[in-house]
C-alpha cells in the first residue's frame, strides 16, 4: 500500500501546503462537499474538502458512513471553523465499501446496550476508540513503571495444575469427551486420562507463582489474563479480566502500600499527560449522560479533576479496625440504609461500605489494611496479635476495591498451620512451600484489576464497556 500520513501527526503538526495520502473511515459526508475522516489515530478528524463538480457522481455516492477510503490531496490551512487545517482532494479510491442501508453505526446516538451487542464495530465510535486508546497508554504505562523500576516481567501459566489459589471459582480445562468421560473403577473421572493426566482450570491468579520469581529476581510483575467463574453479573466483574501483580522480595505492608499508590498516580498521570483529548471527550461524555440523573447522583469531580485529585493527594491509610468503628457509627449503618448493617468486628466489607468511605467519609482513595485472617486468605501475614493479617485493599471512588495485597507469610510453621486451619491442600503446594523451606524471606504483593483502573480513568460506569470482547455469564459472543 502507498505510504499515507496519520491523522493525528497531521493536525499536531499545522503546517501547511504540502500533499500527503490518508486512509481511514468515513464518519460524515456533508453537502457532497465535506468529508469527516478518522483513521483511529486520534479522536479528531479530518476534513476532506471534495470538489464534488470534477468528480464521478458514482464514485462519491459511495463515500457513505463507515466506508473505508483512501485521498490524495493538498493539505490547507481550514477555511472554516472547528479545525486548523484541511484536505483538498485531487483524488479519491474508496477501499471497502459501507451499505447505508445495512451498516448498523449510522451517524446518531447510539446506547452503550447497543453498541454492547454490536461490539465488532464500535471500536469505530468516538466513545470506543477513545476508551480503547486510553487502556493502550495504561498498559503501556504499567510496563514502563515497573521496567524503570527494574522489575523482571514474569509469565505465569494460564492453565494451572493447582486449584489452591483461592482467590475464585474456577473454569476447568478438558480435552476429554464430554460425552464419553474415561471413568476411575469407583466411576469417579479418570482425570488421569486427561491431556496433562490431572485435573486443569484456568488460572484465577498468578501470584503464587510470581512469588516463587520474586523469591530469586527479587522485584518481578505479571499481567496477563485471569479468568473467574463467579456469577456476580456486575458493573465491576468479568469472567476474563486481565491481572497486573508485582511481588517483592523484602517489601513489607508499608513498602506495598507505597508501591501501589506510586504506580496508581504514575498511570493515571501518564493518561493526563498522553491521552488529553480522549480524556476531555469522555469527560464531555460523562457530563451529558450524567445530566439525567439526580443531582446527589452525579461525580462529584469531573473526569479530570477526579484524576488530577487523585494524582495530588496522598491516600488515606486506615485500619480496618478503625474502618469498622467509622462504619458502625456511620448514618446509613444507624438508619439502616446499607443492606448489610456492620455490627461486629470481623465483618467482611461489602461494595457498599467500601465505597461510603471512599466517597461519603474521606472522599478520597482510600487504602484499608490489618484484615481479620478468617476472611482473608491463607498466605496473608499472621501478625502479633494472632486476629489480623497483613492485608491491604486499595478503594477507588466509583469502582470500590480496585487493588488486593497484602505481606505474604513467610514463616513455613506458621503457614503450615494456617494451611491446615483453612483445608487448602498441603501436599499439592509443597513446590509453593519450598520457597519457605529454602531461603525464605519478607515479601509482599498485590493484584491489580487491570479493566477497574481502567473504568476509572475512562469514567466509564460497565467494566463490559472498557474490555473490547466482554466475557461474563451467559455471554461470549466474538
Ligand atoms: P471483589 O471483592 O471485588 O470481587 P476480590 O477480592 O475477589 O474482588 P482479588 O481476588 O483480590 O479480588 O483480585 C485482585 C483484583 O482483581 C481486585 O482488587 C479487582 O481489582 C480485580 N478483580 C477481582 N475479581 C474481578 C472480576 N471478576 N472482574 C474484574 N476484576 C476483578
Ligand atoms: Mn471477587
Amino acid at each position: 500500500m502507498a505510504k499515507r500520513d496519520k491523522i493525528k501527526a497531521i493536525l499536531a503538526k499545522e503546517e501547511t501546503n504540502y500533499s500527503t495520502t490518508v486512509m481511514g473511515w468515513v464518519r460524515t459526508f456533508r453537502s457532497n462537499r465535506f468529508i469527516s475522516l478518522n483513521d483511529g489515530s486520534t479522536i479528531n478528524n479530518l476534513q476532506l474538502v471534495i470538489d464534488y463538480e470534477n468528480m464521478d457522481e458514482a464514485l462519491l455516492k459511495r463515500v457513505n458512513t463507515g466506508a473505508a477510503i483512501k485521498a490524495e490531496g493538498e493539505i490547507i490551512e481550514s477555511q472554516g471553523k472547528g479545525q486548523s487545517v484541511e484536505m483538498v482532494v485531487k483524488t479519491l479510491t474508496v477501499l471497502g465499501d459501507a451499505d447505508p442501508e445495512k451498516y448498523p453505526l449510522q451517524p446518531k446516538k447510539h446506547s452503550l446496550e447497543f453498541l454492547r451487542e454490536n461490539a465488532h464495530l464500535r471500536f469505530r465510535t468516538n466513545t470506543f476508540s477513545a476508551i480503547f486508546r486510553i487502556r493502550h497508554q495504561i498498559a503501556f504505562a504499567i510496563h514502563q513503571f515497573f521496567h524503570d523500576r527494574g522489575f523482571v516481567y514474569v509469565h505465569t501459566p494460564i492453565i494451572t495444575g493447582s486449584d489452591a489459589e483461592g482467590a475464585g471459582e474456577m473454569f476447568q480445562v478438558t480435552a476429554m469427551p464430554m460425552d464419553n468421560l474415561p471413568k476411575t473403577e469407583d466411576g469417579n473421572i479418570n482425570y488421569k486420562e486427561d491431556f496433562f493426566g490431572k485435573a486443569t482450570n484456568l488460572t484465577v491468579s498468578g501470584q503464587l507463582e510470581a512469588e516463587l520469581g520474586a523469591l530469586a529476581l527479587s522485584e518481578v510483575y505479571t499481567f496477563g489474563p485471569t479468568f473467574r467463574a463467579e456469577n456476580s453479573n456486575t458493573s465491576r466483574h468479568l469472567a476474563e479480566f486481565w491481572m497486573i501483580e508485582p511481588e517483592v522480595a523484602f517489601n513489607d505492608l508499608h513498602d506495598n502500600m507505597d508501591l501501589a499508590e506510586d504506580m496508581l498516580k504514575y498511570v493515571i498521570k501518564h493518561c493526563t499527560e498522553h491521552c488529553g483529548d480522549d480524556l476531555a471527550f469522555l469527560e464531555q461524555r460523562l457530563i451529558n449522560e450524567e445530566k439525567s440523573k439526580p443531582q446527589n447522583e452525579r461525580s462529584p469531580m469531573a473526569l479530570l479533576e477526579k484524576l488530577n485529585f487523585c494524582i495530588e493527594n496522598d491516600f488515606e491509610r486506615v485500619s480496618y479496625t478503625d474502618a469498622i468503628n467509622i462504619l458502625r457509627n456511620s448514618k446509613p449503618n444507624k438508619k439502616k440504609k446499607f443492606q448489610f448493617l456492620i455490627e461486629d468486628w470481623g465483618a467482611d466489607l461489602q461494595s457498599e461500605h467500601e465505597r461510603y468511605l471512599v466517597e461519603k467519609h474521606f472522599k478520597k482513595p482510600v487504602i484499608l489494611f490489618d484484615y481479620p485472617k478468617d476472611i482473608k486468605s491463607f498466605y496473608m501475614r499472621l501478625n502479633d496479635d494472632e486476629k489480623t493479617v497483613g492485608a491491604m485493599d486499595v478503594l477507588f471512588p466509583g469502582i470500590g476495591e480496585i487493588i488486593g495485597g497484602s505481606q505474604r507469610e513467610e514463616r513455613l510453621d506458621v503457614l503450615e498451620k494456617r494451611m491446615e486451619d483453612m483445608d487448602i491442600p498441603k501436599e499439592e503446594m509443597d513446590w509453593f512451600l519450598d520457597t519457605r523451606r529454602f531461603g525464605t524471606c519478607p515479601h509482599s504483593g498485590y493484584g491489580l484489576g487491570f479493566e477497574r483502573l481502567v473504568l476509572f480513568i475512562t469514567g466509564m460506569s460497565n467494566i463490559r464497556d472498557v474490555i473490547p470482547f466482554p466475557r461474563y455469564p451467559g455471554s461470549a459472543e466474538f
